[in-house]
Formats: C-alpha cells, sequence, structure tokens
C-alpha cells in the first residue's frame, strides 16, 4: 500500500499545523517552564453555570437538542445582543448553536465560498480563517496591517484589496493576537466601503464584551445596512471562562443561517446539551461575574504593558482581548528566533508574532489570561533575556 500521507487529500496535506502549540509541546517537557502562552481564561466558570450544566444532568437531559440549538438558549442569545447592542435577531430564524465559535466560523466559510472566491483575511489574526477559506476552495487574500494604525483595518487597505473576486471579508475585532479594537466610527468607515457590493461579512466578535477603556464594543450587524451581509461569531469560551464545554453561535441573515444549519445537520446533529442549559445561565444571570473577570484582566493588562515597557520593548496598548503584543524588533532576532531562545535559556513560552501571518514578524503574543504571579514572573525572566542579548 502507498504511503497513506500520499492517499491524504491534496489541500489538508499542505496545510501547516498552527504555529501556537509547537512551543509548549516543548515546554510541556520542561520542569520549570512558565507560559504567556494559551488563549484561554485561567478563571474556572462561574458557579452557577457549572450548577446549571450539573442540575441539567441531573434532570436526564441527556439527549440531542434541535439542531440550531435549544430554543431556550437561542432566545437567550437573542435577548442578550438585542440588550448588549441593540440589534435585532428570530430566535427561530437567524441563530445557530455551534460548538464552539471554532464551528461557526467554518460553516459560515465553507457556506458561503465557492472554487476561486477571494476571502479577505486582514492579518495578524487567529490562525483558523486562512486554512478555513484554503479548505472551502477559496482564495485567502490578506490585508497586513500596521502598528502606526493601531492594527486596525483602514477602508483604504480594504478598498485597495477588492476585486471582482471578493466574496467574503473578515472582521476579526476585538483582534488575537493583537488586542486592537475597531471603534463605531472605524467600523462606519468600512461599512460605507462596502455599500453597494456584494461582498459578505464574517465578523469574529469572541472578545467583544472583553472590552477596556471608555468605549463598549459596537456589533458590526448593529452599523447601518450591514446586518443584511453579516454574519458575526460569538460564543461562550472566553466571556464566561468556558473552554471546555466548547459551545459558541453564529446570528446573521436567514438564508446563510439556514445553510449553515444544513452543513451543521450532517456533521454535528447538536451541540453539547449539558453545555447548552449551562449557557442558558450564562445569559441570564452572570453579568457580574464576566464584569469582574474582566476587571481582573484589565489589572494584568496595564501590568504586562508597563513591564514590557519598563524593559525598553515598545507595546501597543491592546483595548481588546486578554493579548499584549510587544515589538522585538530591537533585539535583532526574529520573532521564531525569539520564541525558540527564551524557551530554552529562561524556560518561558510565548507565541512569535509570525504564527497570525507574516506581518507578525518582529512581535510576540504574551497572553495576559494568567495569574499576576506567574505573569510576574514570566515578566522578570523576559527582561532578563532582553537585557541579556540588548546589543547583539
Ligand atoms: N475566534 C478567535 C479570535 C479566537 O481567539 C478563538 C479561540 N482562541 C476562537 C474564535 C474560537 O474559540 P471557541 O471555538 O473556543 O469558541
Amino acid at each position: 500500500m502507498k504511503d497513506l500521507n500520499e492517499l491524504l487529500n491534496e489541500t489538508i496535506r499542505v496545510i501547516p499545523p498552527s504555529g501556537i502549540r509547537k512551543f509548549f509541546d516543548i515546554a510541556d517537557e520542561m520542569k520549570d517552564a512558565i507560559s504567556l502562552g494559551v488563549g484561554e481564561p485561567d478563571f474556572a466558570t462561574p458557579w452557577t453555570i457549572r450548577e446549571a450544566g450539573i442540575y441539567s444532568l441531573e434532570q436526564a437531559r441527556t439527549h440531542y437538542t434541535a439542531n440550531k440549538g435549544l430554543i431556550e438558549l437561542r432566545y437567550e442569545i437573542c435577548r442578550y445582543i438585542k440588550d448588549k447592542y441593540g440589534v435585532e435577531y428570530n430566535e427561530k430564524d437567524d441563530v445557530l448553536v455551534t460548538v464552539g465559535g471554532s464551528e461557526a466560523l467554518d460553516l459560515m466559510i465553507r457556506c458561503v465560498i465557492s472554487a476561486g472566491d477571494e476571502v479577505l483575511i486582514p492579518e495578524p489574526s487567529f490562525v483558523c480563517y486562512k486554512p478555513c477559506a484554503i479548505m472551502a476552495g477559496g482564495v485567502p487574500v490578506i490585508i497586513e496591517t500596521k502598528e502606526e494604525n493601531n492594527f486596525r483595518l483602514t477602508p483604504e487597505e480594504l478598498k485597495a484589496k477588492i476585486t471582482d473576486k471578493t466574496k467574503l471579508l473578515i472582521l476579526p475585532y476585538p483582534n488575537n493576537p493583537t488586542g486592537a479594537v475597531m471603534s463605531k466610527e472605524d467600523l462606519e468607515a468600512i461599512a460605507d466601503v462596502l455599500r453597494g457590493t456584494d461582498i459578505l461579512v464574517l465578523s469574529d466578535e469572541i472578545y467583544g464584551e472583553l472590552r477596556y477603556g471608555e468605549e463598549k464594543h459596537t456589533m458590526f450587524s448593529a452599523i447601518e445596512d450591514m446586518r443584511e451581509r453579516t454574519v458575526v461569531v460569538n460564543g461562550f469560551s472566553k466571556t464566561f471562562a468556558m473552554t471546555g464545554w466548547r459551545l459558541g453561535y453564529a446570528v446573521g441573515p436567514k438564508e446563510i443561517i439556514s445553510a449553515m444549519t444544513k452543513m451543521h445537520q450532517y456533521c454535528i446533529m447538536s451541540a453539547p446539551t449539558t453545555s447548552q442549559y449551562a449557557a442558558v445561565e450564562a445569559l441570564k444571570n452572570c453579568d457580574d461575574d464576566v464584569k469582574s473577570m474582566c476587571a481582573e484582566y484589565n489589572y494584568r493588562r496595564r501590568f504586562i504593558v508597563d513591564g514590557f515597557r519598563n524593559m525598553g520593548l515598545s507595546c501597543f496598548e491592546p483595548l481588546g482581548a486578554f493579548y499584549a503584543f510587544p515589538c522585538i524588533k530591537s533585539t535583532g532576532m526574529s520573532s521564531e528566533e525569539f520564541c525558540m531562545r527564551l524557551l530554552n535559556e529562561e524556560h518561558v513560552a510565548v507565541v512569535p508574532g509570525t504564527a497570525f501571518g507574516g506581518c507578525g514578524e518582529g512581535f510576540i503574543r504574551c497572553s495576559y489570561a494568567y495569574s499576576i504571579k506567574n505573569i510576574q514572573e514570566a515578566l522578570k525572566r523576559i527582561s532578563a533575556f532582553v537585557e541579556r542579548h540588548k546589543n547583539n
């Protein structure tokens, strides 16, 4: 028989694995290694949410749910969105509950992309957009965002990449890995470019509730005329510290949601039932828990950004998510080299900016979803490393 690698689908064969995990696999083998690497809350899921999950099991709610998700959960999702962002969605037609935001991203891309369609992807950004676009037969078109623009997507950059093949724009804000956000005015300028085109939008707003500073998050579909072309993806992983429950959702125009539901029916059936019951509780009663986690992230955010600046690294101020994205160009090392040597010499795992696109070169991603004690120790080691390599 042939080598099994040769029997794999050609597309999957050429897609590289995510660049995020590589350093943790090495770090896992080191006894005293510490990590600022993983993009997930260090908090346990708030107790009332866990209790709701346990209660659902006690009640023997152990069956499939409706393909689209429990109707009471879909209702709560619509209510939550209306209350927080002022956008109206109908629980019957406009919502699909998925296995994490990840599934929703994949489904949306596969449902709208045909072979050769161009997908606009601002980078640096989360690792899945590009591979999902390629696996759907699409052509990723990268828009390199810049630190001097606070890593926002500008209308000029967008305009310059639009062709008659452009089918979909991905809007990854608040952003992983930069922590960049788009204000309402920024989004309106993007909408001005899109109005009059047939370009669809996939807005990944999974960090929408983790915002710092004066301005609250604006949902892209809240911008005039954008609702009809936009699918917004969100989930429970980040806001409610529920990564392991694997629950997310998409809201959008019923035609696209119904196509996504068809796909979801065939490959998933329905998202985990226990998680769905727990999520109802999260949306109904956990605003205070989210507020206090967010306040703690904000404290750590200031601490880590100051820490990098004090060691002489420039660090853009992140206003969303839980990542800092300091610039390491002054060390003369590439991102990959910096991370590898930092891991070997100081036993600290962080992620090279290049894991999120070529324009992440010269930066590293450090998650501050870790305890202050952990962050403090990591900063101490990174500082010693930077000091040692300053003039090399
Ligand atoms: N979008 C972004 C920007 C993310 O960072 C992540 C997780 N790291 C996801 C989507 C997917 O999260 P989940 O599948 O856990 O909802």
